[in-house]
């Protein structure tokens, strides 16, 4: 595990308390809900606010799922589809050097488990000290059922490759009534949490996420982070939890407003109290509103993101790519001490560019 964490035994609010606090909220109280989660968020971090010098690679958006929500993916034959080739992610990370990457793609059998893993293990073999976060939970156990194998024999051979942990995407949201409305093909809330215990178990590290916007209830909002909640009481594996905003493209009459994205935030800090790291994710919510968040239980900007395609697919209208500096001055202006990580967390040393 990249850091170890204290893993408390009550929940600082229940599933009911969360649920009164946030139903009731007056704008007044909505920023006392912000000064509790951020008092939360100084007594773990301080003034201190981390991203990464990262780098989003999906290798291809061909996906034989079909979710209502996704814009990215392309069905098998779809004009949009594509597919990278090995060489073009080595040359793109050479370029780059970027001291993470970020590996998710589509359900695409060209790009299926044995070169998924040859991906990793050639990643690993050109860029030792490169922290490779890759495939989600629907990933993984895609490829164990593709290749017939347990699933902990997948994790392991990632593990071995070169892995260094898990993104947290796929989650999507934990109702079962969402997912039936909008992806009811994927994974659903008990296979994806089950990954991420075995995951756990054999001791790699992962990220949780959660996308709203569905036109879900909040009563559904605060299930789904009660349920990573229980998890990682159990399993203590998770590092970092992202809520993800729905992004509307140019429908902006449907766009969420910030204050409902800080609060998002907030909530999420306090209820997740046994996560370490809270991520303002900037491509989904804006550059501004991810700095403010700082102040409302976020505690990282996560990253440069070079290449990153999923959001921008679905319409972000945010920049594709932040340089370091932007990212530090994205910070320092709202008030915090900048602090370039690797991908477990560890400050970076980098000279400012002039
Ligand atoms: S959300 Fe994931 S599983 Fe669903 S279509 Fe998109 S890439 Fe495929």
């Amino acid at each position: 595990m990249p850091e170890s964490i204290p893993v408390a035994d009550d929940a600082l609010l229940d599933r009911e308390a969360t649920l009164a606090m946030f139903t009731a909220l007056t704008p007044d109280g909505l920023f006392d809900v912000a000064r509790l989660a951020n008092s939360l968020r100084e007594a773990r971090h301080g003034r201190r606010a981390t991203f990464v010098d990262n780098l989003h690679v999906n290798p291809s958006n061909i996906c034989v799922r079909a979710c209502k929500f996704c814009d990215f993916a392309a069905l098998p034959g779809e004009a949009h589809g594509y597919s990278l080739s090995e060489d073009g992610i080595f040359k793109t990370i050479e370029t780059q050097q970027p001291t993470e990457v970020h590996i998710v793609g589509g359900l695409n059998y060209e790009w299926g488990y044995e070169r998924s893993l040859g991906l990793v293990a050639e990643l690993r073999r050109r860029f030792p000290g490169l922290h490779i976060k890759s495939f989600t939970a629907v990933e993984m156990h895609w490829f164990a059922r593709i290749a017939k194998l347990e699933l902990e024999e997948v994790l392991t051979a990632f593990v071995e490759a070169g892995m260094d942990g898990m993104p947290g995407g796929g989650a999507e949201l934990f109702s079962e009534r969402v997912r039936e409305a909008h992806f009811k093909h994927k994974l659903g809330a008990d296979e994806w949490l089950e990954v991420h215990e075995r995951a756990h178990a054999l001791g790699i590290p992962t990220n949780a996420t959660m996308l709203y916007g569905f036109g879900e209830s909040l009563a559904e909002r605060i299930e789904h982070l009660f349920r990573l909640r229980e998890l990682q009481a159990r399993s203590g594996g998770f590092v970092s939890f992202i809520p993800l905003a729905m992004q509307y493209g140019v429908d902006s009459t449907r766009a969420i407003a910030p204050l409902e994205n800080l609060a998002m935030v907030a909530m999420s800090r306090l209820v997740l109290d046994n996560f370490p790291h809270i991520k303002a994710y900037w491509p989904m919510i804006g550059t501004q509103t991810a700095a403010t968040a700082l102040g409302w239980g976020a505690d990282d900007l996560d990253g440069t993101l070079g290449l990153e395609k999923i959001a921008h697919a679905a319409g972000a209208a945010t920049p594709k790519q932040l340089a370091a500096d932007e990212m530090r001055r994205l910070i320092e202006t709202a008030g915090y001490e900048a602090i370039e990580r690797d991908g477990a967390y560890r400050p970076v040393a980098r000279a400012r560019a002039a």
